[in-house]
């Protein structure tokens, strides 16, 4: 989360009014066969933490290595242990329901160039991205690589990396866009990936980062990372996070893979920066009415 980490006091300011928030994103009007109600608190944000240090069950001290995923769920189990619809999940796409969902938007018009790890969007370039989801704007604040992707479909391996854009509403709500990405031909939207040079300068064209193809699945989730350190909210893996995660995969070359996997190594300390799968628990999978799987 080199790239588009996220300090703890920018973090807080993004955060601050996120319980005023309360979601009708997915104020789905109607669903095939059941109605979902489906209530949407906010929060917030994947943040970088620092390397672990002292009690394992503080805030902050979470990583991907000595206090890694698999022991999240007992070190901090409000609510990455205790939640019902944490993330990431197997995607099972038999199950797919069609709903008619608020229209999703990309407005995505500004380049972004990360300069350091601590360079957000939503303070420096490329400010002015932001989705719409019916009526309500989701401005894009940052952006984070996993390597693996997170999410898995139809219990397939992962794919080599999944991009987060993490997008926040006035009133505090989270949208979550997921990109995956699979190795192929470069991706011309990774203007300049992160390298050994300046590990941390990137910069990303977020017009071209999404899949040509824009068929997506809607559910509800929850952040995939404890929070940091200092901040005293959300909540660990906090749930009520609209998630779009885009059908389609992206191809990026191995290069390009190779090098935020490096930025990820030289953060973390280890190239596998993904939690593993986590309970479904019948989760409602939602694509909008008139699409395919
Ligand atoms: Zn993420």
């Amino acid at each position: 989360m080199k790239l588009l980490s996220q300090n703890p006091a920018r973090g807080y300011e993004l955060v601050t009014n996120h319980f005023r928030g309360f979601l009708r994103m997915l104020s789905i009007d109607r669903v095939t066969t059941t109605t979902i109600s489906l209530a949407w608190v906010l929060a917030i944000t994947l943040v970088a933490a620092t390397v672990a240090s002292g009690d394992p069950t503080e805030a902050g001290n979470w990583n991907y290595t000595t206090n890694g995923p698999s022991v999240w769920n007992q070190n901090f189990p409000d609510q990455c242990g205790t939640g019902s619809r944490q993330s990431p999940f197997d995607i099972v796409t038999a199950e797919v329901i069609r709903a008619k969902l608020p229209k999703l938007v990309f407005h995505y018009t500004h380049p972004i160039t990360f300069l350091d790890h601590d360079d957000q969007i939503s303070i420096d370039h490329g400010a002015g991205n932001y989705i719409t989801i019916g009526k309500t704007r989701f401005d894009l604040k940052s952006i984070h690589q996993h390597t693996p992707a997170e999410y898995t479909i139809d219990g397939a391996t992962p794919y080599p990396l999944e991009f987060h854009l993490v997008h926040v509403s006035a009133a505090g709500q989270i949208a979550v866009v997921g990109v995956l990405a699979k190795s192929g031909k470069a991706d011309k939207a990774i203007i300049q990936p992160p390298s050994f040079a300046e590990p941390d300068t990137v910069e990303i064209d977020p017009r071209d980062l999404l899949p040509k193809k824009r068929s997506y699945w809607r559910f509800n989730g929850s952040l995939t990372t404890p929070t940091a350190g200092g901040v005293p909210y959300p909540p660990y893996c906090a749930e009520e996070i609209i998630w779009t995660e885009m059908q389609k995969p992206i191809t990026m070359s191995a290069d390009q893979i190779s090098a935020f996997e490096d930025s990820n190594n030289a953060t973390w300390g280890t190239t596998t920066i993904a939690r593993g799968v986590q309970p479904a628990n019948g989760r409602f999978v939602l694509i909008p009415a008139g699409t395919g799987r």
